[in-house]
């Protein structure tokens, strides 16, 4: 390990951007694999939007292997949203998610379960866990988002009004945006604009929860070969 790589372990060196560590810079990333995370939600035009709050209608996660980088494994579902059961215009043509879609899904509850019962597999299966987790994993994750609002507005909000556990694992995560910002100081213009940047199209449809989680783990693949750190941003 050089002078530099062990000083950006020990947390003094903040920020190293080279292309030409390229994919090596996967050994010196702090965690072996993140779980990216891209909620879709209730949303209406200007003048309702003021007036509602958004409930989790897509709840979509995919494990990204940082070493081979790769996505390894995906959790999708749809949510039954309670306050405003009935979708809006406006949110069909924004995510695509259709009304039988919802209809047809869980709620909160027990998406939460369902989502805590695949990470347990998933931790089993790749010897993982958060970092101080109780698990005997020797690999580490962590969650990733775009922006700090899926898990500090839109879960940790939803979870407050409706008296719902929400789990500690959802109190600390990546969000790549900020980490966006930081490193490349170029002005935000989305998760496509950020790919673009970086010489990635956007695949599949956006605001769809899936397709975003999956671009945003295609645009961490690509910040990883710039030599961007993964590090918590909120813990
Ligand atoms: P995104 O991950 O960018 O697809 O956005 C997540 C959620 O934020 C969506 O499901 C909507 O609830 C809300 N949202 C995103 N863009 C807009 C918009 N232009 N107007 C209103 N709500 C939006
Ligand atoms: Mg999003
Ligand atoms: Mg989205």
């Amino acid at each position: 390990m050089n002078t530099r790589e062990l000083a950006q372990k020990l947390g003094s060196v903040e920020v190293i951007y080279s292309d030409k560590n390229a994919r090596s810079n996967s050994s010196i990333q702090p965690f072996d694999y993140l779980l990216v995370l891209d909620f879709e939600a209730t949303c209406w035009n200007n003048l309702d939007s003021k007036k509602k709050q958004s409930e989790i209608i897509e709840f979509p996660v995919v494990l990204y292997d940082v070493k081979n980088n790769e996505i390894v494994a995906e959790f999708q579902q749809y949510v039954i949203p309670t306050e405003h059961p009935k979708l809006s215009d406006f949110c069909i043509q924004l995510t695509g998610i259709q009304q039988n879609q919802v209809d047809n899904g869980v709620p909160l509850p027990t998406c939460l379960l369902e989502f805590m019962r695949w990470i347990n597999e998933q931790m089993k299966l790749y010897n993982m866990d958060f970092p101080g987790g109780k698990g005997d994993g020797t690999k580490t994750c962590a969650f990733v988002t775009w922006s700090d609002w899926d898990l500090g507005v839109c879960l940790k909000k939803e979870c407050n009004r409706k008296r719902i556990h929400c789990h500690k694992m959802f109190r600390k995560w990546i969000d790549v945006r900020a980490l966006y910002k930081l490193h490349f100081k170029r002005p935000l213009t989305g998760l496509s604009g950020a790919l673009l940047d970086l010489g990635l199209q956007f695949e599949g449809k956006e605001h769809c929860g899936l397709h975003d989680a999956r671009n945003t783990a295609r645009l961490v693949g690509k910040m990883i070969e710039k030599g961007v750190i993964l590090r918590l941003t909120k813990n």
